[in-house]
Order: structure tokens, then sequence, then C-alpha cells
């Protein structure tokens, strides 16, 4: 691949390929199931998708041949009511995975320190290397819990300039208490904590300390809640400070016409999503309650729209496996702290319902 005329990065030519998640096709085909009989809970997707007024207004998007609002100013408008951060302060892009890497862009000098706590998004230690950061690791407990006085040690001793966190986590789901990212304000380093499923959570937004504090960054997205995950918008509360700077750096047409249209029209619909956000929830619940009842699944506590669980009394994969043949799609690790451990997205109730009874039937060992 790389000779004297073409000499791409050396780090990238010997890095090793990311896999995300298998498509939906290629899943049906190996299955031998009609793409549409999947019951697809790998991804945190929202299975309702997004409001009905999106796929109206969609249908009829105008001034597809004109670039979008570089500011988005419109949606950063609305936002605004919703979060209760000042426009100014907002920033939008193509899904919160894009602003992940403006603020690496923005702090990163090589060989510059961010702090990871795994198990966590993959994101964060996928995207450091390429913006020549380097990630250093500093697991959760666990009961998933981030350890403050091993992340202000790691900050100290590698002079971190950021430590990015999620809350609710994924994949644990558990939120993080406000002491400590309190606690862990006070350290010579940004703190970006990625909210991309705070509307599931009961209480826990940072964002009313946006403002407050000049090293907080807090990170959210319309891909869950609001079921626009395909059409990529996310957004960043950011420090005032900071503002001017990210303006320079961000791509000017990052945020594409419809999402930045779907995105307005589902903050305008917003208590019929909020609606539909309450029936994840209850989902979700539902899943905790029966997964715990079953002898070979310990599901941990959950703030968010999916539940991790570890299998116990048989292996993972062969969970995996035996949900796969009745087509249904779960998301399965092999990481450290996540041995053993299975993701399961909340489904519609008629998703639900169907895993729960093939869950019976794997119980019975009839699978
Ligand atoms: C799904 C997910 C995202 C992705 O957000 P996009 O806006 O779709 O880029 C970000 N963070 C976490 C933790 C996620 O699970």
């Amino acid at each position: 691949m790389t000779n004297e005329k073409v000499r791409i990065r050396r780090d990238i030519a010997s890095m090793s390929a990311y896999t995300p998640t298998t498509s939906l096709d290629v899943f049906a085909e190996r299955l031998g199931i009609a793409p549409g009989n999947l019951i697809k809970l790998d991804a945190n997707e929202n299975p309702f998708g997004p409001s009905p007024k999106v796929i109206e207004a969609l249908a009829a998007l105008p001034n597809m041949q004109v670039y979008p609002d570089p500011e988005s100013g419109r949606l950063r408008e609305l936002l605004a009511d919703y979060t209760g951060v000042p426009a100014e302060r907002i920033l939008c892009g193509a899904g919160a995975d894009e602003l992940i890497e403006l603020i690496l862009q923005l702090f990163i000098e090589p060989g510059d320190v961010i702090i990871n706590t795994p198990p966590t998004f993959a994101m964060y230690s996928f995207n450091a290397p390429l913006y020549h950061a380097r990630a250093v690791d500093v697991y959760r407990r666990a009961d998933f819990s981030i350890d403050v006085a091993a992340i202000q040690q790691a900050v100290e001793r590698h002079s971190a300039k950021l430590v990015i966190l999620c809350s609710p986590n994924n994949p644990s789901g558990d939120l993080i208490a406000s002491e400590d990212i309190q606690a862990l304000l006070e350290l010579p380093a940004t703190i970006v904590v990625d909210e991309a499923y705070i509307e599931f959570a009961e209480g826990g937004s940072l964002e009313r300390w946006v403002g407050e504090y000049p090293n907080l960054i807090v990170l959210r997205t319309l891909s869950k809640w609001a079921g626009l995950a395909g059409l990529r918008i996310g957004y960043g509360l950011f420090p005032r400070a900071l503002m001017p700077h990210l303006w320079k750096i961000k791509q000017p047409y990052n945020v594409n016409v419809a999402a930045d249209l779907a995105a307005r029209v589902s903050l305008l619909d917003i208590e019929f999503l909020r609606e539909r956000v309450r029936q994840l929830v209850r989902q979700r619940q539902r899943l905790e309650v029966a997964f715990a009842e079953l002898p070979f699944l310990a599901p941990y506590p959950s703030q968010a729209n999916f539940v991790l669980n570890r299998v116990d009394g048989m292996s993972a994969a062969d969970f995996r496996d035996r949900l796969a043949r009745a087509g249904i799609i779960a998301r399965y690790y092999q990481k450290p702290r996540l041995e053993d451990c299975i993701r399961i997205s909340a489904g519609t109730p008629a998703q639900v319902d169907r895993l729960l009874e093939v869950l019976r039937t794997i119980a019975k060992n009839e699978f």
C-alpha cells in the first residue's frame, strides 16, 4: 500500500481495522431470516424511529441544492430552550462522534494524554491516536463506578489535558455520581461528559453546570432518544472561552440540511418524543426484572435504554448465538471487565415480548 509516491501515515498503515456492527442484511443472510423479521437490539437505537413529523418534513425537504447554515442558528436556539444553556455556548456536529473528534483536534498536541475510563464507549480510545493523543486507561471498579482517586493521580502524573467520561455509561448503564464529577472538575484538566443517554436517566444532567465551570464540556445527541441515529446530529455544551476556537476549526457544513431540519422538528414535537422515551424506559425496566429472574443472567442496574448482563452457567457467545438463531441481535463483548457480558437494548413492547419468550425457551434449554 505504501510506496515512495504514496506515503500514508505509518501508524495508520499498521493499525488494525475498526469493526463496526454487522449490517442487518448480512446478519439476515447468514441466519436465513428476512431482514424485516430480525429484532435489532445491539446498538441502542430507538426502535420507534423518529417523530412522524420528521418523516413528513423530510419528505418535503426544501433547498437541498443550497449549503446548510454553517451556524445551525435556528437549531441552536431550540437547543438553548431545551437545555437551558445559551445558544452562544452550543455547537452542533454530525453526531456526538464528530464533537469528540473536534475536541481532540482543539486540545491535543502530539503525545498529550487523555484519560479514558473503560469499560466505556470505544470511540474515545479509537479516536485518540488518530489525533496523536495517548489514551491512558483508568479502569472502572467492578460495579462500574469511576475511580476518582486513580483518575486524579493519572491526571497529575501525565499532565493529562482531557478526562473523557460517559454518563450514563455505555455499556454498563450507570450514571456517574455528581460528587465524583465535582471532584474531577477541581483538576487542572478539562472534563468531557458524554450524555448520549441522559434523556433515559432520572435527573443527573450536568447541563446546569456548563458555564459555572470553565473546564466542563457536555456532549449530547439526538441519535438515541429522538431516533435520528441515521441522520447524524449531536451537539456539545461548552465553556464560553472555547467557542471562538471551536468555530475556527469546525467544518463549515458539518450538519446537513436534512439533519438540521429533523432535529428542529423533533425539538418542536418534544412531548410526543418524551412519551416514547418513557415507553422505552418502561421496556428497559421490564428487561431488568425479567433478566434478574433468569438463572443464567445477572443484569446491572441501568439508567439508559439498554441493560448489560453477566451471563452465568453458559458462555456469553453461546447465549448470543442462541438469540441470533431466534432472530434477535444483541451486543457481545470480549474485553477486560466485560467478560461473559451481553448488552441488550430496550425494544418496542412487541420486541420485548418476543425476546422474553425466547429467553424462557432458552431457560428450558430448548434452543
Ligand atoms: C451512540 C453513542 C454516541 C453516538 O452519538 P452520535 O451522535 O450518533 O455520534 C455517543 N456516545 C455514546 C456513549 C454512545 O453510545
